[in-house]
């Protein structure tokens, strides 16, 4: 068996990584590296007018041209950075994901022989392979741990995760990992973005708690909040906490009513009547021009990230015709990704909203991946022969592997730290 790093084995994003057996190659995942891309955004659309091989050169996406024998693409979980580069790449093998995974990446990017597969259903691949997806809690619903099963034995593959026991729409399959424990698994491809963070990583219901205790503190001017449109379960929770503050509620941004749309199909949201969807430019300009009373509206719009084009950003710098001021509030649901260029945006979009004397609740947030005792407790549900970290700098991998000696495996005997472009026959 070859297990081939193609991509997020040099930094966080662009997840790629191929598994080989008997000629037969899987691809898993087909990401793209965002805050590489949003440096290039704005001056052309990269996307859609560079070539691949430019592209790859960049470092947006993963050369998956370099796969020899490849019969499946199959999806983990729908965050960009593990589904972005799809429409880019274009597999020409089935693409298999769980249903909502698998629509997600249909809206978005049509073409594709797409099949969907349930929890725990296996679909078979070719005669010798087989795939399964196991339910675990994320920071998008319906994330999965993908199992392959070979004719050497399973490899599993863990990006992304945390253990969040009181998530409300979304659980771990705890019983089906300890099955696949007992079935020796070959070996265990991890995520490690968080791998140095001491402890576990807390539930999503915190930020619940933390988004109550927020807006009890707030009882005049407008508020405006901010988070990832794909994080439905944080979205209720925003929507809960505004609709008890008996505010209107205005939601604005494209990719804040394709997620919203798609979640309420699948039924893991569930919007409060009176709220509104404001998608495109016109009709959020619209929206804001009819807040006359602002202690009355509770706004949420996309930009956690500062990114130029978001909605806040434009609130923010007055391209929306709609002005901030003394006494409103802006509620930060997301952390800083800390790479440079979200570190440059968030710190131009606060300088901003400061400027306006805007009230700032940063960091309202706990993070969707897992650390170090996560990491720790999934090893020991799975107890993996060989274990190969990705997604993530040399850093973070590297501070995966140092949880993983303390376990008792080897470096370079079990425990395989690879860069991109590089593979390892287990
Ligand atoms: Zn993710």
């Amino acid at each position: 068996m070859k297990i081939s790093a193609v991509g997020g084995y040099a930094a966080v994003g662009r997840n790629m990584t191929g598994v080989s057996v008997g000629g037969e190659t899987v691809a898993v995942d087909n990401g793209i590296r965002l805050d590489t891309l949003q440096m290039y955004d704005g001056e052309t659309d990269v996307l859609r007018e560079k070539s691949i091989e430019e592209l790859i050169s960049m470092e947006i996406i993963p050369p998956m041209n370099r796969l020899k024998g490849l019969v499946a693409q199959v999806i983990s979980h729908g965050h960009l950075d593990h589904v972005g580069a799809l429409p880019i790449n274009k597999p020409s093998v089935p693409i298999i994901a769980n249903h909502y995974t698998t629509e997600l990446c249909r809206k978005e990017y049509r073409e594709g022989d797409y099949f969907s597969v349930g929890y725990n259903e296996e679909y078979e691949i070719s005669r010798d392979l087989s795939v399964e997806f196991v339910e675990v809690t994320h920071s998008i619903p319906f994330s999965s741990i993908v199992v392959l099963h070979t004719p050497e034995g399973d490899v599993v593959y863990a990006s992304d995760f945390r253990f969040d026991n009181h998530s409300r729409i979304a659980k771990t399959d705890y019983k089906r990992l300890r099955e696949i424990r007992n079935g020796n698994p070959k070996a265990l491809i991890v995520e490690s973005t968080r791998a140095w963070e001491e402890g576990k990583t807390p539930s999503e219901s915190i930020v619940r708690a933390k988004l109550s205790d927020v807006m009890e503190f707030i009882d005049s001017g407008l508020v405006i909040a901010t988070t990832f449109s794909t994080h439905i379960e944080r979205i209720q929770a925003i929507v809960d906490e505004a609709e008890k503050s008996g505010r209107k509620i205005l939601i604005m941004g494209r990719s804040f009513s394709k997620q919203i749309s798609l979640g309420e199909r699948f039924g893991v949201l569930n919007l409060p009547p009176g709220a509104q969807i404001f998608a495109t430019g016109k009709s959020i300009k619209n929206g804001l021009k009819d807040i006359h009373k602002r202690d009355d509206y509770f706004l949420l719009v996309t930009g956690h990230q500062g990114e130029p084009d978001s909605v806040i950003s434009r609130i923010a710098d007055g391209r929306l015709g709609f002005k901030l001021k003394k006494g409103d509030s802006a509620i930060l649901c997301a952390n800083t990704i800390p790479t440079p260029v979200n570190v440059a945006s968030r710190y131009i979009l606060e300088t901003r909203l400061k400027y306006h004397d805007v009230r700032i609740f940063d960091n309202v947030h706990v993070s969707g991946h897992a650390a170090k005792e996560d990491h720790r407790y999934l090893l020991d549900l799975l107890k993996p022969e060989h274990i190969v970290p990705c997604h993530g700098t040399l850093e973070m991998r590297s501070n995966y592997a140092a949880v993983a000696l303390e376990e008792g495996y080897e470096m370079n005997k079990n425990i395989h730290l690879l860069v991109n472009g590089g593979e390892v026959e287990i």
